[in-house]
């Protein structure tokens, strides 16, 4: 849900445009991955079945030649045999030669008999010029030359039983004088030809197993049947139904072969079961592939619309002015907004998994704060929210109202809370201004009214100081009119003079101030305003035990201002500095300054070794009325402070590295005229 807030919040000019993050390219095409190794074990299993394949077949290749060798062999044996007992027979037959009957001495032969009883189908006696002598069994006698062409088939005489068949012949040598040639005796005796069934051979010399494993047929130069174990009918060339081997028999029948056929034809590899399975497999791959194709797809598509909705929302949290933050049930930091960012100085990665106590939290209230937390995870915070002061990194506090609210998973389990944070430092510094408006209403109603009672008072007391000073006219007149006059009594009567004097200008300026009247903007030597304040004040000062020390910087220029005013405030602050340190044991002692300041102003100091502030602000002490005094009034300070703001100037104090307090006032050198003051 939350997006990790950049570092770089904390300039929001360097924020980032929004962009759909880009889908990560890794992992874009794994869904076709699981048919690639399909197709690659696929390729292996048909290598491998190929492979297979062909060991297979060459191995059923050398046993079948194998298998034909040896039955070659052992068929071979029997027709050797046969050969001999033929030769017997012919040399039984050349000894018996001159009988009138040989039909029947052929068929009383028991050579004959026997060789009838094993593979025999007929005997026949041929004389030298191949014409039939004897014939055993007896048949009706044909044309000769008919027969004769018949026998001389070789391996294909007929015969109704068995099929083909195939002769032996044997030559028969005659009873020759000595001296004749061999040669001539041996064509003059003839020859026994023998007809026997390569059917019957080979069901009696082809052992059961090797019938059922291979089809075995007897073949002639043309390839034409003679004899096989198989069914069919022994007609043409012979039908190969798996693989073939044929061996010549040699010597004794060379035109005559044994062939062996499997009966099975090995199936072709890719005929076979693991074949058939694998295409299914296959199969299911490929409808799985798409499957998971469409599935990844749509995961995707969903996948870019989260990013973008993650993206907005995002943006929109970044650019919030509200600042938000989420925390597990602990408290600890799970998400902070760039707002909450900015807000409290510090990136989000030092804020995330950060536990209470918050380093945004004011030093000096961590046990109160950490209270209020308890209170706002045990789920008791307010619902309208709550006031909280914070410290930003740069040190300055902001007030900030905060909102929790709970913060639940997927499963709407509630996993800790989620806060929006609202400053409100602007606001509460507003009606913190606002409340100081309307107390300097009020105090300015208040000091309305006093305006009114002193401007009565001054206007009453201006009477009765001019009858003062017309009285005290008169008396230096008539003391003067005395021929000894006493110096002394003049001088007091002169100072009395002079003080009513004085006494009457301030009355007549406070009224005029009082009366909202314009000041008396003057060029003033603030040097000898200084002193002149300080010297109506010597006298009280002295009898304190008050030190009075006066630094005023030579060839200050003139500021144009009130300078009675001005005097009046330099009379207050001497006063009260006064009026702090009395009954003091330590040494008193005041100081009165004077200095140019920065910027074309020039500054006034009066410090003292009194009590100090004891952190009182500026503000509390010119709040109107406030006093420490027994008598006081409380007004002084809020009238300097008045009179000077009135000049465009700036009235301040603070504690005095003296330990005592240390207030101070500058005026502008170039000031323009003042048109109002205070009321
Ligand atoms: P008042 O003199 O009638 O009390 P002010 O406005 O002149 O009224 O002074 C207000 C208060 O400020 C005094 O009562 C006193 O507590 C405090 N104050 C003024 N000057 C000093 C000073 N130099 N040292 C300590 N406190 C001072």
């Amino acid at each position: 849900m939350f997006s990790p807030t950049p570092s770089a919040a904390m300039e929001p000019e360097a924020r980032p445009p929004l962009a759909v993050p880009p889908r990560p390219a890794q992992g874009r095409g794994l869904w076709a991955l699981p048919l690639l190794l399909s197709l690659l074990f696929l390729i292996g299993v048909i290598v491998w079945a190929q492979r297979n394949d062909r060991d297979d077949r060459e191995e059923l290749r050398h046993t079948m030649i194998s298998d034909a060798l040896s039955l070659e062999a052992q068929l071979r044996a029997r027709l050797d045999n046969e050969v001999v007992h033929l030769r017997v027979l012919a040399g039984q037959l050349q000894s018996g030669n001159g009988k009138a009957d040989d039909t029947a001495a052929l068929a009383a032969n028991p050579e004959v008999a026997a060789g009838l009883r094993r593979l025999w189908l007929s005997v026949t006696w041929l004389d030298a010029q191949n014409r039939i002598k004897a014939h055993v069994p007896q048949i009706e006698p044909a044309p000769g030359p008919t027969l004769t062409a018949n026998l001389n088939l070789g391996h294909s005489g007929l015969d109704e039983d068995n099929g083909l068949s195939a002769h032996l012949v044997a030559p028969m040598t005659g009873p020759g004088t000595p001296g004749d040639g061999g040669a001539a005796r041996r064509a003059e005796a003839g020859s026994l030809v023998v007809r026997y069934s390569p059917a019957v051979l080979l069901k009696r010399g082809v052992p059961w197993w090797l019938a059922r494993k291979y089809d075995v047929a007897l073949v002639d130069s043309f390839d034409q049947v003679l004899a096989s174990t198989s069914d069919a009918p022994a007609q043409g060339p012979a039908q190969a139904a798996g693989d073939s081997y044929k061996i010549s028999f040699g010597a004794p029948s060379p035109d005559m072969y044994l062939q062996l056929t499997q009966r099975e034809a090995l199936q072709p590899w890719y005929r076979t079961l693991p074949m058939v399975l694998m295409a299914g497999f296959l199969a299911l791959i490929v409808a799985a592939t798409a499957l998971l194709r469409r599935q990844v797809r749509r995961v995707s598509h969903a996948e870019l619309a989260w990013r973008t909705e993650a993206a907005w929302r995002s943006a929109m949290e970044d650019s919030a002015l509200v600042a938000l933050r989420a925390r597990d049930a602990e408290g600890r930091l799970l998400y902070v907004n760039r707002t909450f960012c900015e807000m409290v100085g510090l990136p989000a990665d030092q804020l995330l998994g950060l536990a209470p106590p918050m380093p945004y939290w004011p030093p000096d209230a961590i046990d109160e704060v950490m209270l209020r937390n308890r209170r706002n995870l045990a789920g008791e915070a307010p619902r309208e929210g709550y006031e909280a002061r914070w410290v930003h990194r740069d040190g300055h506090v902001l007030d900030v109202m905060v909102f929790e609210s709970p913060l639940v998973d997927a499963q709407g389990r509630q996993i800790g809370w989620m806060g929006s944070i609202v400053d409100i430092t602007q606001r509460k510094r507003l009606e913190e201004r606002e409340r100081r408006q309307n107390e300097t209403l009020a105090h300015h109603a208040r000091l309305t009214m006093l305006g009114e009672v002193a401007s009565t008072l001054a206007h009453e007391l201006n009477q009765p100081l001019s009858a003062i000073a017309s009285y005290n006219a008169g008396i230096i007149n008539s003391v003067n009119k005395h021929a000894q006059p006493d110096p002394v009594v003049l001088g007091a009567l002169e100072r009395l003079g002079q003080q009513a004097a004085h006494a009457g200008r301030i009355v007549q300026r406070i009224r005029e101030f009082l009366t909202r009247r314009e000041p008396q903007q003057e060029a003033c030597d603030l040097n000898r305003l200084v002193s002149d304040a300080v010297a109506l004040l010597q006298r009280e000062l002295q009898r304190q035990g008050v030190q009075l020390e006066l630094r005023l910087e030579p060839d200050l220029p003139a500021v144009v201002a009130d300078a009675v005013l001005i005097e009046q405030v330099v009379i207050n602050l001497v006063r009260n500095a006064n009026d702090a340190m009395s009954g003091q044991q330590t040494a008193r002692h005041i100081t009165v300054g004077t200095a140019r300041a920065a910027g074309r102003f020039v500054r006034i100091d009066v410090s003292d070794t009194g009590p100090g502030l004891n952190g009182r602000s500026i503000e509390a002490l010119c709040a109107p009325f406030y006093s420490t005094k027994r008598d006081g009034m409380g007004m002084g300070l809020a009238i300097c402070r008045s009179i000077i703001e009135v000049h465009h100037g700036a009235f301040d104090a603070a504690d005095a590295g003296s330990g005592g307090a240390h207030f101070f006032f500058s005026l502008p050198l170039d000031t323009e005229p003042v048109q109002e003051h205070m009321a």
